[in-house]
């Protein structure tokens, strides 16, 4: 097991910086998300931590060892990717015991050794099969064996789950997070789906443009995003946002969005400009009583709760509401706001206030 730690890291490709300074900690036994859109710098980040990238400048630590400058077989890692490449003309028993044989290990150990890996895997009964006709399943069960038989200090995946189809994808998310939990071995693991790194991450760095736009636990980062990009990226329909300009605080704790007034946490007192409302669709409550109101243009039915889409005077909002509600396109609904739920956020920077 290990700890790694990422201290002023930065990756330039010729004159394209790919990672912009970053700084984060995983601890001993994290199971840690790289998380962000296409071309955001989450695998230049992991190949950095792997040794199969070197960092322009910054250092990295594993175990408290700078090892920044140090290539991959230095830094007795695993690293599992996307594409599972076995050696097709070996056996399973081959493929698995392979990083031991290299490595000049005895016979009577690598078996015994190989043993363990396919009993924690469930894999003994194919152990003899060739490995052409496995199914997609046992391919990466074989694939994951081999990374785990070397017992490194932490395991590296790259989108190891994106080639498989949504309901296979499932199921292996669940069997990864629950091998992680029986042995414990730090792993940094690279996805842009947010709903996988929502599930299986004990924590998320959520990355946009070669930035670190935040760093925390699944919950914190849903609750309290630290920008719009997070607020947007995470959560599905995303974060609605309503622009508005002014001052918050005249009397307190309430923004006056048209004219309405709207109570926020007294936090925010003091904000003015040009500023942006955020609240989760799942915290729009409607409210006969509120004087804020929205036309409703749009529902979608998803079972036991249904998407209602408004046109409100500061734009669309979209709200998360149970089927059970009766709603009607065209109809008028007052719309109620929980002070703790909201987020508001400096429209230029895309900060949240705090
Ligand atoms: P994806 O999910 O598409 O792989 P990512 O978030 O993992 O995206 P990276 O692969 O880290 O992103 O790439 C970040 C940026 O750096 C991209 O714009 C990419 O084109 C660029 N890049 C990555 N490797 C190199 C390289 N060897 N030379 C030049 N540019 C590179």
């Amino acid at each position: 097991m290990a700890q790694i730690r990422i201290e002023n890291v930065r990756k330039e490709f010729g004159a394209f910086t790919a990672v912009q300074s970053s700084s984060f900690t995983i601890e001993d036994g994290e199971f840690f998300m790289l998380l962000g859109p296409s071309g955001c710098g989450k695998t230049t980040t992991l190949r950095m931590m792997a040794g199969l990238e070197l960092p322009t400048s910054g250092q990295i630590y594993i175990d408290g060892e700078e090892v920044g400058q140090k290539p991959a077989s230095q830094r007795d890692i695993a690293f599992v990717f996307q594409m599972f490449a076995l050696y097709p003309h070996m056996n399973v028993r081959g493929n698995i015991s392979y990083p031991l044989k290299s490595q000049g290990m005895k016979s009577a150990d690598v078996n015994k050794k190989v043993g363990e890996v396919a009993e924690i895997l469930g894999i003994n009964d194919i152990l003899d099969r060739p490995v052409g006709g496995l199914s997609g399943g046992d391919r990466q069960r074989v694939a994951l064996g081999r990374a785990i038989v070397r017992d490194p200090k932490a395991f590296f995946m790259d989108e190891p789950l994106g080639a498989l189809d949504a309901e296979f994808r499932e199921h292996m998310a669940e069997e990864l997070r629950a091998l992680h939990d029986r042995m414990g071995a730090t792993t940094v693991y690279v996805t842009h789906d947010q709903l996988e790194a929502m599930q299986m991450g004990d924590k998320i760095v959520v990355m946009n443009h070669g930035v670190v736009e935040q760093f925390g636990v699944p919950q914190d980062i849903y609750d309290w995003p630290a920008t719009k990009f997070v607020a947007q990226f995470i959560g599905s329909p995303p974060m609605n946002f309503l622009e508005f300009e002014g001052m918050i605080g005249t009397g307190g704790t309430e923004v006056r969005l048209n004219d309405v007034a709207i109570q926020v946490p007294a936090s925010r007192e003091g904000a003015n400009g040009k500023l942006t409302f955020g609240v989760r669709p799942e915290h729009v409550k409607f409210d006969d009583t509120a004087e804020y109101r929205g036309r409703v243009i749009a529902t979608e039915y998803l079972g036991t709760t249904q998407i209602v889409t408004f046109d409100t005077p500061n734009g669309l909002l979209k709200a998360r509401v149970a089927s059970h509600e009766a709603v009607n396109d065209g109809q008028l609904i007052g719309l109620g706001f929980d002070p703790r739920t909201i987020t508001l956020f400096d429209a230029r920077q895309g900060r949240a206030l705090r």
